[in-house]
């Protein structure tokens, strides 16, 4: 590892810093953070920091509160912002009971045990995320709006990109953590911007996701703007995704990648996409789980609704780009950035490591545009459409047992419950749509 106990004792006293946060995140991949003083450190990274789990959304029932919090050493970073009253590093942890076991609720668990599974069949996994925000106005009170002065589109330069600076901003704190950052632009809707960073082996790839949102928010809240990583924001304008990008790698070569096959694809990458495309529709609950995140997925905004994959087009649910050799990916183009990124890249890797195992056969790649289909094409060609709403999803979910064996009874029943709960609390308010829809009119 990157670190010692050692290592970071001397790092913290050597730049004086005066706090440390412990994070972990909640099963809806909310991060959270306990700040102590550099005086707790070496209790900190003997593994003997506590907190009352019964507190955070999705753990525990308060007779069974207790947990500890076990710091990864190798996510140590000083946060590069500055502060009053000191310097601020901080400790992504994994979540431990009393006993010295892991906590089945832990979101990083879930995916260090698929990440094992995996490294006992000789792969280990890789992800590149493409994460998409916008960047808003706040108003008077500093409060949150969708309202923006920004009038560029994509690939659009300054001076019309309002939100450039804030993103050079955000490149180069990022940066300054460690991050290698490959490209970052203006989106295609007004305000929307995306930044994305190299891959990395899975759970550093989920760890970065949550440093990267959190320093988006941080940069835009200095910058007197608001940044938000809602899937779909404004009607009528394109949704938020986070492409997965996804590799396997074996004895350090591509695993997906064949120079000898025709298409330069391997075996293995089909099997791991026809694991994929078996489960796709019972892991949207994970990929997109808001009310919100199905406003995105509809045709006509860049974003997928069918079923299906290709090497040849973008309109797809999967891709695989022309790259080949060590760079030969697959790209899954249905997840949000309002997902947990541990859970989401779980299921994904158990999905595909199930096509391996099982030698599964991928339906024929479709080169065609799909949205230029008749409905009965579609059909015809046996390409399904992605659940409509969450709650669709969350009967995908309950109707594969895959789901539940990934995620573990504990967090499955939560996430369940909770997401049936956010359903029939959207259903029963009184939106404004009816109001314009039906008030005057009835
Ligand atoms: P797009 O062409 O879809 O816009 P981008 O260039 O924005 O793609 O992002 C591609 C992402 O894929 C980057 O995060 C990159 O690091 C990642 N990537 C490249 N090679 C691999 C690989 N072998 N495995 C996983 N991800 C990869
Ligand atoms: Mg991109
Ligand atoms: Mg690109
Ligand atoms: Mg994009
Ligand atoms: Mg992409």
């Amino acid at each position: 590892s990157k670190y010692t106990k050692e290592d970071i004792i001397r790092i913290i006293r050597e730049n004086d810093v005066k706090f440390v946060r412990l994070q972990f995140t909640d099963i809806f991949g909310t991060l959270k953070n306990v700040a102590i003083t550099t005086s707790q450190v070496e209790k900190a990274l003997d593994n003997k920091c506590m907190f009352d789990g019964s507190s955070i959304e999705g753990f525990v029932r308060i007779e069974e509160s207790d947990m500890y919090l076990w710091p990864d050493l190798d996510t140590f970073v000083i946060l590069p912002w500055h502060t009053r009253h000191g310097k601020i590093a901080r400790l992504i942890c994994d979540v431990y009971k009393p006993d010295g076991t892991p906590f089945e609720g832990d979101p990083r668990y879930i995916l260090r045990k698929a990440i094992q599974d995996a490294a006992d069949m000789g792969y280990s996994f890789n992800v590149g995320p493409e994460c998409e925000f916008f960047l808003f106005n706040t108003d008077e009170y500093g409060h949150p709006t969708t309202i923006t002065h920004d009038t560029a589109g994509y690939f659009d330069m300054g001076p019309s990109d309002l939100g450039e600076s804030c993103r050079r901003d955000i490149c180069l704190t990022l940066e300054d953590m460690g991050f290698e950052i490959e490209a970052s632009h203006h989106e295609v809707a007004i305000a929307q911007h995306e930044i994305d960073f190299k891959y990395s082996e899975a759970l550093s790839a989920a760890d970065n996701i949550l440093t990267f949102k959190m320093v988006v928010k941080s940069a835009a809240d200095s910058h007197g703007l608001c940044a938000t990583f809602m899937p779909k924001p404004v009607y009528g304008q394109c949704g938020s995704g986070m492409h997965t990008n996804m590799s396997l790698f074996k004895d350090g070569k591509n695993a997906f990648y064949d120079p000898d096959s025709e298409s330069g694809l391997s075996e293995i990458a089909h099997q791991f996409i026809a694991g994929i495309c078996k489960h796709v529709k019972s892991i949207s609950a994970i990929t997109n789980p808001l009310v919100n995140s199905y406003k995105r997925l509809v045709p006509g905004y860049e974003a997928p609704c069918y079923i299906a994959w290709t090497t040849c087009n973008r309109s797809a649910l999967i891709r695989v780009p022309d790259t080949r050799g060590v760079g030969t990916r697959v790209e899954l183009r249905s997840p949000d950035p309002a997902c947990n990124p541990y859970l989401v890249f779980a299921v994904l890797l158990q999905a595909g490591l199930e096509g391996i195992r099982e030698g599964m056969t991928p339906p024929p790649p479709v080169s065609a545009n799909i949205y230029d289909m008749k409905e009965a094409d579609r059909k015809k060609l046996g390409i399904e459409n992605l659940p409509a709403d969450l709650i669709d999803a969350v009967e995908c979910m309950e109707a594969d047992p895959f789901i539940r064996e990934v995620l573990g009874d504990h967090v499955y029943t939560k996430y369940v419950e909770a997401k049936r709960q956010e359903w029939k609390e959207y259903t029963t308010r009184v939106s404004q749509w009816e109001i314009e829809r039906y008030l005057n009119k009835f």
